[in-house]
């Protein structure tokens, strides 16, 4: 695996990024994108660098939009339907079936780009030289969102950052000192009966989980601690609420307002969702791989992101570290090998604005509003894209976590699902499984009748995967919200 430093990218390494992905979205068909002007979305990539001793190449393997959540009664026991669809999430799953696609080949006739032939074992290995990097047009959702609006900060003012005095939800007791300094300062005058407090700003804060501005004001503001002030706007706020049975947000004024480091669910009007925010899943992801569990019996190791690059808006380095990163990374020593806490490369691509992101589609509605005195509301499009680079057709776009266009009548049909929701990511597996010669299957494979199997009981066979997830559980994220294994218990389908 190539090294992973700052100084093996570019200075224009995120730019690069981000325009592939660009590039690659204007090249997709106008179904599923916001009507210009009127709707918003969210723009993630997972692009894929080709590095050998001539040349370097970059090429978006897959693609999404999206900032919808579903709530916890519609989700479905048939794996048909998408909770989650935040543009991240939606581009990890797109990823997957590039990555099965890939795995494919390399067995079939070794001309993936990606996979060498598997090795003695039956496991795959990417070719030296690949590796993948998420771009992501806004900081996730989540803990990465929550952090100074200055970017000078006085020395004497509390920061919400790592380094901020030790009083974490995280079992603090396991770890060094140093490394568990999330939380903000319980202890300010701020948070006094916060709970009680009523949120004042309820307006600040969308169903989509991304950092919520008042765009009238400055964003250059002390945070220096101002226990009595209303004046809420020096902080970057979440909508994603903290999960139960852990610490909570104070709510009180300004830096004291959210508690950080902590675990939280995608926020959502209405009923309240099950999914976790993407800085928490994307964190996950930096222990287990992308590559989810199903994929991790096919390969020798966790496939790692090693960079993860933000558009232009509000963005802090150290918040994304803190999210994605450092709130996990002692756990190393207890992770069955190979896995362990990778750390991403954190960068930004600061003039590389989405076309369709809130901030840029509101600055144009406001332009026009002043210039014709036509007024409207931007919303977020319902819609979401998904796509990845295949032989065939791959671009599909789903509304309330269902192919849209759908009639109800055929809402429960194969024809209705995306090509991403877990049970047609199951359907997946098991077209590979079953192109390849028993004798030659990893060896939990070998002897397993795949359609007796559950998608449950077939992701328990990939044990070392497993076995690293319940220690980030037992040790880093105890309060993490997992699916009910109701939902986890359909099979594929009888053909
Ligand atoms: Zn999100």
């Amino acid at each position: 695996m190539l090294p992973n430093r700052l100084e093996d990218f570019s200075p224009d390494f995120a730019d690069d990024i981000a325009d592939c992905a660009f590039i690659s979205y204007k090249e997709l068909p106008k179904k599923g994108k916001p009507q210009h002007n009127k709707e918003w979305t969210l723009l993630a990539a997972i692009i894929m660098k080709i590095e050998n001793q001539t040349d370097t190449t970059l090429k978006t393997v897959a693609l999404a939009t999206g900032s919808k959540c579903i709530g916890k009664s519609k989700m479905s026991p048939n794996g048909d339907i998408l909770n989650d669809s935040h543009a991240e999430v939606l581009a990890r799953r797109a990823f997957l079936r590039f990555l099965y696609e890939e795995l494919s080949k390399a067995f079939n006739n070794n001309t993936s780009l990606v996979f060498l032939p598997p090795d003695k074992n039956y496991q795959w290995s990417l070719r030296p030289g690949v590796t993948f990097h998420l771009f992501a047009s806004q900081t996730p959702c989540g803990d990465a969102s929550i952090f100074a609006k200055e970017n000078i900060q006085d020395e004497s003012a509390p920061m919400l950052d790592e380094n901020l005095p030790n009083s974490l939800s995280l079992k603090s007791s396991q770890w060094p000192e140093t490394s568990v300094s999330m939380t903000a300062n319980k202890n300010s005058p701020c948070s006094n009966s916060s709970s009680k407090r009523k949120r004042k700003h309820s307006e600040d804060e969308d169903d989509f989980g991304q950092i919520c501005e008042k765009q009238s004001k400055t964003s250059l503001q002390s945070l220096a601690p101002e226990p009595n002030s209303d004046d809420l706007n020096d902080i970057y706020r979440t909508g994603a609420k903290c999960v139960p049975g852990g610490e909570q947000d104070p709510l009180a004024p300004a830096s004291g307002y959210h508690t950080v480091g902590i675990l939280r669910t995608k926020p959502g009007r209405g009923e309240r969702t099950e999914s976790m925010s993407c800085s928490d899943k994307i964190s996950k992801w930096n222990v287990l791989g992308c590559q989810g569990a199903l994929l991790s019996i096919f390969l020798d190791e966790p496939i790692y992101l090693t960079s993860i690059v933000v558009g232009k808006c509000p963005y802090n380095e150290d918040a994304m570290r803190r999210a994605l990163y450092s709130r996990i990374s002692l756990l190393s020593m207890y992770l069955p090998s190979p896995y362990k806490c990778h750390q991403p490369i954190f960068l930004q691509a600061t003039n590389k604005e989405f076309e369709a992101s809130k901030l840029k589609v509101s600055t144009e509605q406001n332009e026009k509003t002043r210039t014709c005195s036509q007024s409207s509301r931007i919303v977020p499009s319902a819609a979401a894209i998904i796509w990845y680079l295949s032989e065939s057709s791959s671009h599909d776009v789903t509304v309330n976590g269902r192919r849209q266009g759908i009639t109800k009548n055929d809402i429960h049909k194969p024809k209705a699902r995306s090509s991403v929701c877990s049970v047609s990511l199951f359907h997946c597996f098991n077209d590979l499984v079953s192109k390849i010669d028993r004798s030659r299957l990893p060896n939990c494979l070998s002897n397993v009748k795949m359609r007796e199997l559950s998608y449950c009981e077939t992701k328990c066979l990939a044990k070392n995967y497993q076995n690293a997830w319940s220690t980030l559980r037992e040790k880093v994220y105890d309060t993490w919200i997992l699916k009910s294994r109701d939902l986890l218990q359909f099979h594929l389908d009888v053909i």
